[in-house]
């Protein structure tokens, strides 16, 4: 068994109450859902998946969950541990768009309030500061390039209210 890289529960022995319609509809909506029937667990996306070894479900498996209507699947290191590699896509007989489903679980999960607290700290920075990251001039003086330039952040602000970016957790 491998041991689990991510900072979510392990899942060894855990028995889930399965088939809650509603949450199989949800995640059908999403870009690549509707195609959660043709899997036949080939697992030919999670051999060649480069994170296997470093999560507590794999991904063939997040697909039964999903198809299952297993919500706790929200709670599994491979949504927020997935590196968008597009790998398990490609490799898909059934043409699938796994890394997609990926992508609109990790917006589910973020709304659910299960997140790596990296990922509200990025979320905060970009709302205050209009970056992601807070370059320093130390490391630019490095490079020899000029200061960090300042940014108005007032219609980046404007922006992300309209996204209601600050809100996500209060939309479901
Ligand atoms: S490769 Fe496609 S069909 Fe095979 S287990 Fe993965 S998602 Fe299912
Ligand atoms: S996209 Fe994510 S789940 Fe798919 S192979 Fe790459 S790391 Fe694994």
């Amino acid at each position: 068994m491998t041991e689990s890289w991510g900072q979510f529960k392990s899942f060894d022995g855990k028995k889930f109450k399965a088939l809650e319609a509603d949450f199989t509809n949800k995640v059908s909506k999403l870009i690549g859902g509707q195609d959660l029937t043709a899997c036949f667990q080939c697992a030919k996306c999670s051999a060649g998946c480069p994170v296997s070894d470093k999560v507590n479900i794999q991904i063939h498996e997040v697909m039964r969950m999903l198809l299952f209507g297993i919500k706790e699947v929200l709670e599994t290191d491979m949504v927020w541990l997935c590196s968008t590699c597009y790998t398990c896509q490609e490799r898909c007989p059934q043409g699938i768009d796994i890394t997609d489903i990926l992508f609109g679980l990790k917006n589910m999960a973020f709304r659910k309030g299960i997140r790596p607290s990296g990922y509200v700290g990025a979320r905060q920075s970009l709302y205050d500061t209009g970056r992601l990251y807070e370059p320093t001039d130390w490391e630019r003086d490095d490079l020899e390039l000029d200061p960090v330039p300042e940014l108005n952040t007032a219609d980046t602000k404007k922006l992300l209210d309209k996204m209601k970016l600050m809100q996500l957790e209060e939309e479901e």
